[in-house]
């Protein structure tokens, strides 16, 4: 691959305005959001095409990109672009209201869905891993998670703490694309963040988007610094340039006990996302390259290390969750019997959300103008008065949050307003109120598109956490419905093996097709979240399911 481009931050412009360089709307918002995803200001390392979450990518290989970007170009208002693991493999017929793009990522037969076979099918280059909103091109930042971040520890709040985390120590590991949101967040419901990073450049990126507050070198004055804030109840957030093992050694050494403790570092990926503890980090990124399977054994190891002494601080009075990153199962499979011991924070926090197909709804200004977005947040708030959640989150978005790329917000929607939403947004394409269309997408860490039993689907009602049907059905209605580009995913969050997953993007163009187009999909989409937590059996699910008129057997009978 010695001749191939590398990332050129002038070739790969995201383009923004109203002009378009592809024959529709659609076509041109996939290649704005492709090239969004990788703009420097987003992606965790565009050099090597990697987004977010450990190795997570927007495309195969830069010649797959180039690739991408001229179908795109040439692609009909009535065909649709094929991408395998991020390389396209076909143009087919398809009609207007089809998705634009068609993508599978990360797909292997069950028998063979580990790392194992997977790195081996990525070093021969005929596979790619799109962790979640990497591979399906609506990643938007850490902004990204922000808010679902911020929820989880209101949620926290509310069900331990009164409501605030003033005058609380949140101890956290992991600073990268996602786990970076975390500082704000905590600062957000006022509390205190320690989050060892052993990056230092991850950690100036956040100083840089004003997502953390200091960095600190040496672990003993960090954890002086949180003792300090936490004392004064002061919100402050501190980046510690350390391994998460080695601060919470020293934690349970000085008999210091976090209020709540939790980790977001890439544990799901032990080879390419987790930085083992007994080794240096020069060391071991040689070892990475050259020596795979002493490093994994180094990273086990310090993953089964981790947990146990989350598990000792827990025992010592932590309020400890797992974040989503698969650290419990990885220190499971190295023979801690106890490492479920605390929860995942789906069912923790997250998951009466799900029963009313709520989860991370996005949207993006084309245009790029930050303007665009502002009448789009003034729509929504108008929209949804009575949802005082929303408003404090917008007013605190509006305040906190520096855009990264094109301008994006990101609201926790459910059924029927998510509809409402994207028809308010083609209505304001249409009358020329935003200054070019609206790309509109969500997270896949969401209420009906994903299979992920030590996540999004952890310890379900009915034990039907495995079950993958959901989110097959999920990609299959979305694309009847004519959403704009359909992906379905393998390993997302939780790494190779643990997940199947669904993502969705559409676009309001301000065209009547795309409000016709609107209704169905942003009806189905998180209809689908409910009807699976309606058939799992929880209660507010069912309650939604009848007041929108998605319950089966009403129909029926
Ligand atoms: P990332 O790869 O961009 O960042 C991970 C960070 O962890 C890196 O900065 C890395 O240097 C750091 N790190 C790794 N090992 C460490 C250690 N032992 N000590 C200290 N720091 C260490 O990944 P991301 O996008 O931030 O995602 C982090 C994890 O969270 C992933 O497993 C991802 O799948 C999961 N995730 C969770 C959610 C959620 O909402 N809970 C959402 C998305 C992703």
């Amino acid at each position: 691959n010695v001749s191939l481009p590398s990332y050129d931050v002038q070739k790969y412009q995201t383009p923004t305005g109203q002009q378009l360089t592809c024959k529709g709307w659609i076509q041109e918002a996939a290649m704005r959001m492709l090239l969004n995803n990788l703009n420097p200001q987003v992606a965790e390392k565009p050099e090597e095409l990697i987004v977010y979450g450990g190795r997570g990518k927007a495309a195969r290989n830069f010649k797959a990109l180039d690739d991408i970007l001229a179908a795109l170009k040439i692609l009909e208002n009535d065909e649709s672009l094929l991408i395998q693991s991020g390389k396209p493999v076909g143009i087919m017929k398809t009609h207007k209201d089809a998705p634009r793009v068609l993508i599978s990522n990360s797909q292997l037969v069950p028998k063979w869905a580990d790392w194992q076979h997977f790195d081996e099918l990525e070093k021969k280059g005929l596979m790619m891993y799109g962790q979640m909103t990497a591979g399906s091109w609506i990643y938007i930042g850490s902004q990204g998670i922000v808010q679902g971040t911020y929820e989880t520890f209101a949620a926290l709040a509310n069900q331990h703490f009164g409501g605030t985390l003033k005058g609380k120590l949140c101890v956290t590991a992991g600073l990268g694309g996602m786990g970076g949101a975390q500082p704000l967040s905590i600062t957000m419901n006022e509390g205190v963040c320690l989050a060892a990073e052993v990056e230092r450049w991850r950690i100036e990126k956040r100083l840089e988007t004003a997502y953390c507050d200091v960095m600190i070198e040496d672990i003993d004055e960090a954890i002086d610094r949180a003792l300090q804030a936490k004392q004064k109840g002061e919100a402050l957030s501190i980046g510690v340039v350390c391994n998460a093992v080695h601060l919470l050694e020293r934690l349970v050494q000085r008999s210091v006990v976090p209020d709540v403790l939790t980790d977001q570092t890439s544990a799901h990926d032990p080879l390419v996302g987790y930085w083992p503890h007994e080794i240096s980090h020069v060391l071991a990124k040689t070892l990475r390259e050259e020596n795979p399977d002493q490093y994994l054994e180094y990273a086990y190891h310090s993953m089964y290390r981790h947990v146990e002494l989350m598990l000792q601080l827990q025992k010592m009075g932590a309020i400890t969750f797992d974040y989503g990153n698969n650290i419990r199962a990885r220190a499971k499979e190295m023979g801690l019997e106890h490492a479920f011991d605390f929860p995942g924070f789906v069912p923790a926090y997250i998951r009466p959300l799900f029963c009313e197909g709520k989860g991370p709804f996005r949207w993006v200004a084309l245009s790029g103008d930050p303007q665009d977005i502002a009448v789009t947040d003034e729509v929504i708030s108008s929209l949804f008065p009575e949802n005082q959640s929303l408003q404090r989150w917008l007013h605190l978005a509006k305040e906190k949050i520096s855009f990264q790329g094109l301008p994006a917000r990101i609201c926790w929607l459910g059924q029927g307003e998510r509809e409402k939403a994207g028809l308010a947004f083609n209505e304001l394409v249409k009358t020329g109120k935003v200054k070019a269309p609206i790309v509109i997408g969500r997270d896949h860490l969401d209420t009906g598109s994903v299979a992920s039993p030590n996540r999004e689907t952890e310890a379900m009602l009915d034990g039907s956490d495995a079950v993958a049907d959901w989110p097959i059905l999920n990609a299959l209605v979305n694309t009847a419905g004519g959403a704009s580009w359909v992906s379905l995913h393998h390993g997302g969050g939780v790494g190779m093996g643990y997940s199947i997953h669904a993502g969705m993007v559409i676009v309001a163009d301000g065209t009547d097709d795309a409000a016709e187009r609107l209704r169905r999909v942003l009806r189905n989409d998180p209809g689908m979240g409910v009807i699976r937590h309606a058939d799992a059996g929880y209660e507010e699910a069912k309650e939604t399911a009848k007041m929108f008129g998605l319950d089966v057997e009403e129909r029926i009978h």
